[in-house]
């Protein structure tokens, strides 16, 4: 029975081979989704170890957000913008899950210094939600969640408008587009509480901005960002 199991197993690999989301090389059994060797050459920002970063800058004069960090630089046709197709568009979930758990260990200690109390992702509207199957920076932030142990406050944020593409707009008309876009359906869970906010890309920082604006109303509530990835443009 278990070898036939295990015939079973080696047939379905030789069938259907794992390979790597990189590079598309096979992936031995130990690994998943990105091989060993993509891996260790992913462009780290270690944003985690350097207070004012580029990624903050984005945000200064803008809303206060406590610490901004990003996994990943994202640079096009690169291994970030790689893993970052994969996560949207492969309709597999446990992408994000899995890369959602890898960045949680570089955060531990982070986590621990700035007592950081729960994650929250940026919710997608419920139209895009739907036509997707599921919210890749949720699926990132359950990830999260579970290898620092903390609470993940995800379900608790709203996305009301469904905003039209903004990559044609100025900074300004962006921020205008996007605000009041979110809500949170019970504030007091956010109340005296530093939250993590999660979002796989971030570039101009306008979403993030407008989340973040809504959840430092809150009475004592703090907002640090975490970002797969930060394109960054120079700012
Ligand atoms: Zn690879």
């Amino acid at each position: 029975m278990i070898l036939a199991f295990f015939m079973f197993k080696y047939l379905i690999q030789l069938l259907y081979p794992k390979t790597c989301i990189c590079c598309n090389k096979h992936l031995v059994d130990s690994e998943n989704y990105v091989c060993t060797g993509c891996l260790l050459e992913l462009p780290l920002t270690n944003f985690h170890q350097l207070p004012n970063n580029n990624l903050e800058k984005v945000f200064w004069g803008r809303v206060k957000i406590e610490q901004a960090i990003a996994l990943l630089f994202f640079k096009k046709g690169g291994k970030t913008a790689k893993l970052l197709h994969a996560l949207k568009y492969h309709d597999n979930p446990e992408i994000a899950l899995f890369l959602g758990k890898y960045y949680g260990t570089f955060l531990k200690d982070f986590c621990i210094q700035h007592k950081i109390d729960a994650v929250a992702a940026i919710p997608l509207h419920k139209n895009k939600l739907r036509m997707r199957g599921y919210n890749q920076s949720e699926m990132l932030a359950n990830g999260l969640a579970n290898t620092l142990s903390i609470e993940n406050l995800s379900s608790y944020i709203i996305r009301n408008k469904f905003t039209e593409t903004q990559t044609k707009k100025s900074r300004l008309e962006r921020s205008e587009n996007v605000e009041k876009v979110f809500e949170t359906t019970n504030s007091s869970l956010f109340e005296n509480k530093h939250i993590l906010l999660i979002d796989d890309v971030i570039t101009t920082g306008a979403t993030i901005e407008s989340c973040a604006l809504e959840l430092t109303q809150i009475d004592g509530c703090k907002v640090s960002v975490a970002g797969l990835a930060f394109a960054y443009h120079g700012v």
